[in-house]
């Protein structure tokens, strides 16, 4: 529970991986913590992950075994936790006090963290939205037991997509992964497994057209991009990974942003605002994985040391 009018030394919005390293590192070097979170169950985009399998000293560990991991290392340290919805943050440059406005109450920092990560991208094709949860989905790991010996597509060519396409084989009936390349971005490791699958069919240069169906999804229409080629795919599910795009809305107006969405922050996680950091998936960076998200919180936290010895009354 948060104090009232306290003024912690942190808040970190959001409570990921890159929150909770960044959290992690602040309660242990002694600075008072506040993390905010959207919902109780710590762990950001990895609690939809099944296995995470390139965390070091953690090989294979489940998507939401590794949130928990994480929170209880977190809750040792002594950072404190509230569930709330940020709406808005304020940071003036005559007073170096920051305030988040939330759903249920507001709260004080001397510095504040964004590290509130990224969501899937939409891919903004008739019949998309028009059959979200009814066939149409962005988290096979959520929905995917919903097409049980049924046939599914998963529409990307990135880790996410091929992980969701293994994933899936493993449930439905027939998978088929449309890309619209002839080559996937996926880690070639996780690219073997797919291509070794007996009940996987990788659609090349293809791009989608279009969800059909009546009350519930019964196909995606496609053509190749290179023949010209249309066809339907008669499907049950249609599972979309097309990329992430940066949850970065309360941080517009205050700090720079790319033409993205991303914030934008070095390597130190500093971003254009002094006492404002952002770490992990949120940040302009080359690599988004967990461990690069948790290492983030090592910077960020290194920065605000120096900020806070400056500021601290
Ligand atoms: P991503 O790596 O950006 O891949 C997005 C994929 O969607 C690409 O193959 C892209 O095609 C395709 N795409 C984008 N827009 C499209 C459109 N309009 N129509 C059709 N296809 C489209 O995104 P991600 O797979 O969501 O992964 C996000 C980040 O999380 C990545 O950095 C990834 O490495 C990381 N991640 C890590 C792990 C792990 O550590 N185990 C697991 C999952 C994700 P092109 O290839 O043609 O651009």
């Amino acid at each position: 529970m948060a104090e009232a009018d306290k003024i912690y030394d942190m808040l970190i919005i959001g409570s990921g991986p890159a929150g909770m390293g960044t959290a992690l590192y602040a309660a242990r070097a002694g600075l008072s913590v506040l993390v905010v979170e959207k919902s109780p169950m710590s762990g950001g985009q990895i609690i939809n992950t099944t296995e995470v399998d390139n965390y070091l000293g953690l090989p294979g560990i489940g998507g939401f075994e590794m949130g928990d991991t994480f929170r209880q290392h977190v809750d040792k340290m002594g950072a404190e936790f509230v569930e709330d919805e940020i709406e808005s943050v304020s940071v003036t440059e005559d007073n170096d006090i920051r305030i988040a406005k939330g759903r249920s109450s507001e709260y004080k920092a001397y510095t504040i963290v964004f590290a509130m990560g990224a969501n899937r991208s939409k891919l903004g094709i008739p019949g998309e939205n028009e059959f979200v949860g009814r066939g149409v989905s962005y988290c096979a790991t959520c929905d995917g037991a919903f097409f049980r010996n049924k046939d599914t597509v998963v529409i990307g060519g990135g880790d996410v997509a091929v992980e969701d396409a293994i994933y899936l084989a493993g449930i439905c009936t027939r998978v088929t992964l449309v890309h619209r390349r002839d080559e996937l971005r996926a880690a070639r490791s996780i690219q073997d497994n797919l291509l070794s699958l007996e009940n996987v069919e990788v659609a090349w240069d293809t791009v989608s057209d279009s969800v059909k169906g009546d009350a519930k999804v019964e196909a995606l229409l496609v053509h190749n991009v290179k023949t010209g080629e249309e066809r339907e795919i008669p499907v049950s599910g249609v599972f979309i990974a097309v990329g992430m795009k940066p949850d970065s809305k309360l941080a517009e107006g205050i700090c720079y942003l790319d033409e993205r969405g991303y914030i934008i922050a070095g390597e130190n996680c500093e971003t254009s605002v002094e006492g404002v950091y952002a770490v992990g998936d949120i940040r302009t960076k080359e690599v988004r994985q967990v461990i690069t998200a948790v290492a983030d919180g090592a910077c960020a936290v290194n920065s605000a040391e120096k900020y806070l010895r400056n500021v601290k009354k």
